[in-house]
């Protein structure tokens, strides 16, 4: 059954006619389906009962719900949402004083195989479907209390990017949820193609792994650096003002003795120098079969400061979910595939 959850309303469109419904149709298909908020086309009442039995034999709403939900001593929840009979996700949900983040994944695990991160040992099963990543937002028990999504999850969204501006544009458009692309930042190694049409065609908030201003300290912690350097990277976020609408960051994950030191300090604050961004440090988790080690609180604190000093906004991000290997380069669907 083709799921009419997290169709754009083209596609709606698209739908109607070929269902022998009026173009009107699609926005009562939007209705239900973003601000209704129905779970069977049988619901749809201001549709003809003929025709809703007519769609229902082709097309479901599609919503799944996850298979599992496990929580943190730390009140984060993180959810298993079931792709196929073989193949998951997660998705991990974060309670905060001032906000409530949903981190959501937009990959099967991911081709890029970053140094630290589980979602890349486990490799690329697959690309979701804007109904699959939309799904993980409506289907989590916290659905009414989100207040931002990041697309941090397993995945590497630019890698999905026809799939991801379809539900950043039902997020964000007045037929779908009408979100502030505010509320919503993507997140990516970067790359280049991708990027320079994010940052053409979408206003929400990006946020770039750096993890290294040295380009072969980079590579050995993230692969794709050879094919998209960053410098190449920060050239093309210099061609756009991040002073008003959107914000950039750019993500560091620090690792004992290996990037954590204040020359990468000051050279990463040379890099983003005239660049209105943060950077946020983050800390290692420990993952299996990987000689990276955490660096302690102390450095990464003497590590913002450099930055603070040379006129960058930094903060250290906390960590959150870790005893569920819910944290940042955490996320791993092997087992449950097992
Ligand atoms: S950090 Fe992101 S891009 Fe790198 S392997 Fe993990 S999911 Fe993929």
């Amino acid at each position: 059954m083709t799921p009419l959850y997290g169709m754009t309303m083209n596609e709606l469109k698209g739908v109607a006619a070929v269902a022998g419904l009026p173009t009107y149709a699609a926005r009562q298909l939007a209705d239900w389906l973003y601000k209704k908020k129905i779970t069977t086309i049988a619901e749809m009442s201001n549709i003809a009962q003929s025709k809703r039995e007519l769609l229902a034999s082709q097309y479901g709403v599609g919503l799944t719900p996850p298979l599992k939900k496990i929580i943190s001593s730390d009140g984060t929840s993180k959810y298993l949402f079931p792709i196929s009979s073989t193949k998951s996700v997660e998705t991990v949900f974060i309670p905060a004083d001032d906000r409530t983040t949903l981190c959501v994944s937009s990959q099967i695990g991911c081709k890029l195989n970053c140094a630290f991160c589980m979602t890349g040992k486990q490799g690329f099963a697959g690309n979701l479907t804007a109904s699959e990543i939309l799904n993980q937002v409506r289907s989590v028990e916290e659905t009414d209390r989100i207040s931002n999504i990041v697309f941090m999850g397993m995945g590497e969204p630019l890698d999905n990017i026809e799939e991801l501006f379809k539900v950043l544009e039902i997020m964000t458009s007045e037929y779908g949820y009408g979100w502030s692309p505010k509320r919503i930042t993507v997140s990516t190694a970067g790359i280049i193609k991708g990027l320079r049409r994010f940052l053409d065609e979408s206003l929400c908030n990006l946020a770039i792994s750096l993890h290294s201003p040295y380009p072969d300290e980079r590579q050995s912690l993230m692969p794709i650096e050879k094919a998209n350097p960053i410098k190449d990277i920060i050239q093309i976020v210099r061609q756009y003002d991040f002073s008003h609408q959107r914000r950039v960051s750019f993500e560091y994950i620090m690792f004992e003795n290996k990037n954590d030191s204040a020359q990468h300090a000051r050279d990463l604050a040379k890099m983003l120098t005239g660049i209105s961004c943060r950077v946020n440090l983050i800390g290692f988790h420990q993952i299996p079969n990987v000689p990276l080690k955490k660096c302690s609180f102390h450095q990464m604190e003497i590590f913002r400061n450099i930055l603070n000093t040379k006129g960058i906004t930094c903060t250290i991000r906390a960590s959150r979910g870790e005893d569920i290997a819910a944290a940042c380069g955490m996320l791993s669907t092997v087992q449950s595939v097992n």
